[in-house]
């Protein structure tokens, strides 16, 4: 069955790049229909109850990288986003009575514990990352450079795009250009080795480096994913991490209320399994159920690689292309978990069950680099890390929507592990056992914790791809490496929302700035497709 009525522009997946997309469309004057394949919209941003009377985040947990922008324009304020700061943004738990708090005004104190000399230099090294971040800042809203092979009228606009941007760097300075370099190619150890000396700052700020990374520390680009991790801000405050009451699904639902105020149609359980492609040029989808819809446009949110790996006959695109878009490295070494608590862990290094700014803040269990590195080495060789990464945020003590009272839910993010296991293994047989380990793990730490678990629930990378379709369970929809980010996310030659086919763009996490929960390249794609429209590239329908 064909639906009779051409629509201006049909988004594939309602993640929240997809619903940003959707909103400015729409608020251009344009016909959007959204289609989701789950149940409810929001991708890898949503809420859900996961044991009875326990609701929480399922995949992403912790706001930042919402751009300002994009809070501002879809006026998320008023559709019920309200986001709130943690009390102490990092609390780790070491050994012999020892730990680290970061954050809340007590960083210099907690880091003089272990060394007075990187004490000394934590406000330099937030200054230098900070002016860096404002580089990045400036370059989440814009459509990166492209390569192109056409004549000079195409080049030419490109062309003066990149010296804009070489303008901007210049404008830095020779030291923070050596920085930005660093910051772009070396890895997160190298990096912090050589700002500190002690171990547990070093791990506080170098677990952003492996965040959906599935690298060591010490691979060759993991500092630039700790920088992706700081561009962004908490009401104005840049790079703190907070809580969006509710969860992250409060984001979504927030987004997709914006997007019906300005027409979008929000269709749910709606999975397209092609997208229909006549003479070079995409002219619209067909679901899962059988129905086709036509569409001056369609725009993908999906990951790349499942785009044109699974949606679209292969003899709609040159072989070159095919096997780039093949080689598009997924794979995240993540394993998410949440669990419902009778109580608040108790831990050794700091004891108590009532509630200290210590629960409220991102729990890393991982006490240095060189833990982090034996993590990865094993996760390679086993599949799973014996001794694995586990950040905990418990967000029931910043939001009482989400437990009954004096009970909590904690949000287990767990890296290292494989994001296909070795020798053949499935993830459905080893889901449990590698659950019972992160709790273990946890336990170690506080030892009532496991006692005090009422109900889980398990993500490992497989099923980040079965629920959400995230290949390999990469949480960006593409590991953030040089190759494959600005121009050439997810391809030189395709880094500005278009791709090869007319008609077909992109607008998800796996073109610039990448993955998180950013709204920026679903606003990025947006002001191109509006572009195409205005040059009479698209008509309307
Ligand atoms: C475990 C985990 C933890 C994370 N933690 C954080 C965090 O704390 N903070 C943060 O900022 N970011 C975090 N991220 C990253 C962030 O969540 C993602 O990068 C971001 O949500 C991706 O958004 P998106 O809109 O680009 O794509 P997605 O959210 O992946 O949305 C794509 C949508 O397309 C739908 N879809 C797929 N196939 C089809 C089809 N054939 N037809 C129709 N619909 C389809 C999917 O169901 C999905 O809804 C995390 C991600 C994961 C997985």
């Amino acid at each position: 069955m064909v639906e009779t009525a051409t629509r201006d522009v049909v988004i594939v997946g309602g993640g929240h790049n997809g619903l940003v997309c959707a909103a400015y469309l729409a608020a251009a004057g344009l016909k959007v229909t959204v289609l989701e394949r789950r149940a409810v919209v929001g991708g890898a941003a949503v809420t859900e109850e996961f044991h009875p009377g326990f609701r929480n985040s399922v995949a992403a947990y912790t706001v930042s990288l919402l751009n300002p922008k994009v809070i501002r324009d879809l006026d998320l304020a008023r559709h019920g986003l309200k986001v709130v700061e943690r009390g102490l943004a990092n609390f780790l738990p070491l050994t012999e009575g020892r730990y680290l708090k970061v954050g809340g005004g007590k960083t210099p104190e907690e880091v003089a514990k272990f060394s007075t000399r990187d004490a000394g230099r934590l406000a330099a090294y937030g200054e230098r990352l900070d002016l860096i971040a404002d580089v990045l800042r400036d370059l989440v809203l814009e459509t990166p450079p492209n390569v192109t092979a056409k004549g000079w009228l195409a080049a030419l606009p490109e062309l003066l795009r990149s010296a804009r941007l070489g303008k901007r760097i210049a404008k830095l300075g020779l030291p923070l250009r050596r920085e930005l370099l660093d910051l772009f190619v070396k890895s997160a150890g190298d990096y912090l080795d050589g700002w500190f000396d002690s171990a547990p700052i070093k791990a506080a700020y170098g677990f952003d480096g492996i965040v959906g990374n599935y690298a060591s520390p010490y691979s060759a680009g993991s500092a630039y994913v700790l920088l992706h991790h700081v561009f962004g801000e908490v009401n104005g405050k840049k790079g703190a991490w907070g809580h969006a009451i509710g969860g992250m699904g409060a984001i979504t639902q927030a987004m997709s209320r914006a997007a019906s105020e300005r027409g979008v149609d929000v269709r749910v359980s709606s999975g397209v399994r092609e997208v229909l492609v006549e003479a070079g040029r995409a002219v619209g989808v067909v679901l899962d159920s059988g129905a086709a819809i036509r569409a001056r446009s369609v725009v993908s949110n999906l990951n790349p690689k499942l785009l044109y790996g699974r949606l679209i006959d292969p003899r709609a695109l040159n072989a070159d292309f095919r096997e780039r878009i093949n080689g598009w490295r997924c794979g995240s070494g993540t394993f998410r978990m949440n669990v419902a608590l009778s109580e608040l862990p108790d831990f050794s290094v700091l004891r108590g069950t009532a509630l200290g700014e210590h629960h409220t803040a991102g729990i890393i269990m991982a006490p240095s680099l060189a833990y982090m590195d034996q993590a990865y080495l094993d996760a390679r060789q086993h599949g799973w890390s014996r001794q694995p990464i586990v950040e905990m945020l418990i967000p029931s003590t910043l939001d009482d929507s989400l437990a009954p009272p004096g009970q909590h839910v904690a949000s287990l993010f767990c890296q290292h592990v494989a994001p296909v296991l070795p020798n053949d293994a499935s993830w459905d047989a080893h889901r449990e056992e590698v659950a019972d380990l992160m709790i273990d793990l946890v336990n170690s730490h506080a030892p009532n914790f496991k006692a005090a678990v009422l109900g889980r629930q398990i993500m490992s990378p497989l099923d980040l791809e079965r629920t959400f379709g995230l290949i390999g369970g990469d949480i960006f929809h593409g590991a953030l490496s040089l190759d494959q980010l600005f121009s050439a996310r997810p391809m030189l030659g395709y880094g500005d929302y278009r791709g090869p086919l007319k008609g077909l763009y992109m607008c998800g996490s796996g073109t610039h700035p990448g993955g998180g929960v950013t709204g920026a390249p679903g606003h990025n794609a947006a002001r191109e497709i509006l572009a195409d429209f205005r040059r009479g590239i698209l008509k309307r329908a």
